[in-house]
């Protein structure tokens, strides 16, 4: 990175600047922590490079099985570079275990197993809360175009898929995760943003207690323990994985 990398947006985990290429930007991750929209907020030295770590590993994998994504290549330690998104402004949330906030709107208890992943979205709008939407809504608000939406939801549930089995193979139960979509240059719609621990709910399957042990940002967001060893714990498994296939 150097003085010409103008800051261009900056969000609560990751700054992205302008790349001497037009169709690029440059993600980077920061330390900072926040939850429950940002009411609650601490900061956590290494969460950056250990997200980015992991957001490039993910990205790699999911690549190598045709899901389109912005990902291009490693920058630094805590930064990417990336497609230029026009990011949709929806937060896409897939559900394979009830936990947090579906638990709260509905009676359906946590732990509960779907037997089919279950799809929500909600509207990124930190000043409405980011509420849920319907696909009436959708349509209303006329945010995506129908075929756009389609091709989001079929994206979706293929990441799920490849991303359960991945995390199996490290005894990691893949919960939960949002993921965000965008238009690239040629107007096709692209996995943008990260994945990483501050996005899903990990559970770790090596805890042989029967409690669930969680490995992502529900530790910051309850109290629960430790975060950079939780975040540290996955990317040494899922990088020993990787050098091992
Ligand atoms: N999530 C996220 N950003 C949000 C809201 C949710 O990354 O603004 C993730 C969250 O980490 C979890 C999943 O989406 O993996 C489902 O979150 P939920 O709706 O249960 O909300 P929460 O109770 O976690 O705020």
């Amino acid at each position: 990175m150097n003085k010409e990398n103008k800051l261009i947006y900056e969000g609560k985990a990751k700054k992205i600047f302008a790349h001497e290429d037009p169709e690029k930007v440059i993600i980077e991750f920061k330390d900072d922590a926040t939850a429950f929209n940002a009411m609650k907020k601490s900061k956590y030295e290494g969460k950056g490079k250990l997200n980015c770590m992991i957001s490039k590993n993910i990205f790699k994998h999911l690549m190598s099985y045709d899901i389109p994504t912005h990902y291009i290549n490693s920058s630094s330690d805590i930064s990417f570079i990336g497609q230029k998104l026009e990011i949709i402004p929806l937060e896409v949330v897939v559900r394979n275990i009830a936990f947090g906030s579906i638990c709260k709107q509905t009676n359906i208890k946590p732990g509960t197993k779907f037997d089919n992943p279950l799809i929500d979205y909600y509207l990124k709008n930190d000043e409405l809360n980011d509420p849920l939407l319907t696909i009436d809504r959708i349509k209303l608000i006329n945010v995506v175009k129908t075929q756009e939406l389609f091709d989001i939801n079929k994206i979706t549930l293929k990441i799920n898929e490849i991303l359960s089995e991945f995390f199996l193979n490290i005894q990691l139960k893949l919960v939960d995760f949002k993921v965000e979509f965008g238009r690239n240059s040629s107007g096709h719609i692209v996995l943008g943003d990260e994945f990483s621990p501050d996005n899903c709910r990990l559970w770790d399957l090596k805890a042989n207690n029967g409690k669930i042990k969680s490995l992502d940002k529900d530790l910051f967001r309850n109290d629960l323990g430790d975060l950079i060893e939780a975040y540290n714990e996955i990317n040494t498994r899922i990088q020993n994985f990787i050098s091992s296939t």
